[in-house]
Formats: C-alpha cells, structure tokens, sequence
C-alpha cells in the first residue's frame, strides 16, 4: 500500500487527529494555508471526486458534514471555505479524496 493518506489514516505516518469516526478521519494539513486548514478523508481509498458513484453519495454527504462539525468546533462563525481538489486541473496531488477545510481568515476568490 503506497497512498500517503493511506498511512496516515492508519497511523503509519503521525499526523495530527481533529476528528475520526467510522468513515473518515480529519487532520491537521502539514503545510498549512489559512490559520485553520483541515483534512478530511474517507477511511475507504477513493482516488478523488471523480471516481464517486452513486454508491458514494452518503459518503460524500459523510464528509461534508465533518466539515460543518470541525468548522463549528473551531468556533469559524464567520465563515470558511470547503474544496474538493479533483484531478492534475483542479490542483490535486494526493491521489486519496479529500476535503480541505480552511478559515480564521478572509478567503480571496477566485482561488488560483
Ligand atoms: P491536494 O493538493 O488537494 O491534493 O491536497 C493535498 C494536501 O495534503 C496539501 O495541502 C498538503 O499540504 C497536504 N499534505 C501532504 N502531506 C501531508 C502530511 N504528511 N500530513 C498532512 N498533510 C499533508
Ligand atoms: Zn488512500
């Protein structure tokens, strides 16, 4: 098994727990772009956005509800950004999907 996120969700590399449950376990990103900037990743290895199906919808759903829950104990009551990165365009590089959280600070759009 050679997915980074793989080892991360099964603790052979340490990273720095948020949030875990059943389907997904959420992260501190190492390289941080906002004050708070969060990962939240299926337990399950889905290459990216692209490659869900309807089987995936509750999942999906899963994760976003982590968001709105990582975000709320965060205290981000102004507000924050949620992105899914999907594939070489959308500026994805590690090839498990995942979401970012980012907040504590205004968010300019359009991203990059
Ligand atoms: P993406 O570019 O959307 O695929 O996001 C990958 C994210 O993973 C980037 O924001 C990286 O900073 C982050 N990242 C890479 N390696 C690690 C790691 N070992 N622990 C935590 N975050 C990581
Ligand atoms: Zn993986």
């Amino acid at each position: 098994m050679t997915c980074l996120f793989c080892k991360i969700i099964d603790g052979t590399i340490p990273s720095t727990a948020i949030y875990k449950d059943d389907e997904c376990y959420a992260f501190a990103d190492i390289h941080p772009q906002a004050p708070v900037h969060i990962l939240i990743a299926p337990r399950q290895h889905i290459v990216s956005l692209a490659e869900t199906d309807a089987d995936d919808r509750e999942l999906l759903g899963h994760l976003l509800w982590a968001a709105t829950e990582i975000a709320k104990s965060k205290g981000l009551s102004k507000g924050y950004r949620v992105a899914i990165n999907t594939g070489s365009d959308g500026g994805q590089t590690v090839d498990h999907l995942h979401v970012h959280l980012l907040g504590d600070r205004p968010l300019g759009w359009p991203p990059g």
